[in-house]
């Protein structure tokens, strides 16, 4: 495991997933009733943007910097903006950014579950600190995977799984769509979103084309393309897998996708792109 997020926080495809993330939040809190939140592959919850890692690639500043700098960013960002607010990221030159596991716990209300696993022992060391305050977030270090089985179906029966893993090994697509199945069988009702990258096109898109064919009903997929996808070593993109949507993300996506995808641009090409795989 040598992935580590905090070269990449708060860049194109944390704002395109943390965005996305918050308005499905939101959505879950239009009712009273509590939810569950798991988050398979945490992340350790925040990142100092000042650090050696996120300086070095200089990623945000191509991501959430360029976010916070427009003078009228589009009105379905207002909810994830607030939250970064309250988390200390705000401003033209942020110097921290917050993770999915913090920006959850940011929108949870008091009887909500929320529940982060990190398999990284450094990573999940950071996120239990993060946390050690904190009675609502409950912190494994553990395989996400496997917390699909061993968590899945919660006892409130609504709520949001995040399935971020890092995409290190070639078997990933394979492992997620493995894991889709296995925890749609247990908790068909549940919302789940599973980030993905889009390097080589062809690669993402047979993932996308198997869960078309054989994967859960009523599923779509937002994606941000930041350029076009001539060079397959080369990050274009990222994209989210979102089952059981809210009935508000095709119209709401769409037109946050397009917005974005002319703010975050790197190069011609750059586009959103929401549709169906299964209605
Ligand atoms: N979800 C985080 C966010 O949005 O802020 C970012 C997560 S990062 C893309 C992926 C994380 O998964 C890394 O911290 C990595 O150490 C961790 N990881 C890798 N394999 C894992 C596994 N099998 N179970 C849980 N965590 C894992």
């Amino acid at each position: 495991m040598n992935y580590r997020h905090a070269y990449h926080a708060g860049n194109f495809a944390d704002v395109m997933k943390h965005a996305t993330l918050v308005l499905a939040l939101e959505h879950l809190k239009l009712k009273e009733k509590p939810f569950f939140f798991l988050d398979t592959h945490a992340g350790t919850g925040e990142t100092d943007l000042s650090g050696i890692e996120a300086q070095k690639t200089g990623e945000y500043r191509d991501g959430i910097a360029r976010i916070l700098k427009h003078p009228a960013p589009h009105e379905a960002l207002a909810p994830y903006l607030n939250a970064l607010m309250a988390l200390g990221c705000s401003g033209e030159n942020p110097t921290r950014y917050p993770g999915s596991p913090l920006i959850a716990t940011q929108l949870a209300r008091a009887g909500d579950r929320l529940a982060a696993c990190e398999l990284h022992p450094e990573d999940a060391a950071e996120l239990r600190a993060v946390f050690q305050h904190d009675r609502q977030m409950k912190v494994h270090e553990t395989d996400g995977y496997g917390a699909l089985k061993a968590m899945l179906p919660p006892k409130e029966r609504r709520g949001l799984v995040l399935i971020d893993p890092p995409y290190e090994g070639r078997d990933e697509f394979d492992r997620v769509e493995a894991a889709l199945h296995e925890a749609v069988k247990r908790w068909a009702g549940g919302t789940y979103m599973i980030w993905y990258p889009v390097k080589d096109p062809s690669v993402s898109g047979a993932f996308l084309d198997r869960l078309e064919n054989n994967g859960p009903a009523k599923t779509m997929i937002a994606e941000l393309y930041i350029r076009g996808s001539q060079d397959p070593t080369r990050l274009s993109g990222s994209g989210l897998v979102i089952v059981n949507p809210p009935w508000t993300f095709p119209e709401t996506l769409t037109s946050l996708f397009n917005w974005l995808a002319e703010i975050l641009a790197q190069g011609p090409g750059a586009r959103g792109r929401v549709e169906w795989l299964q209605k």
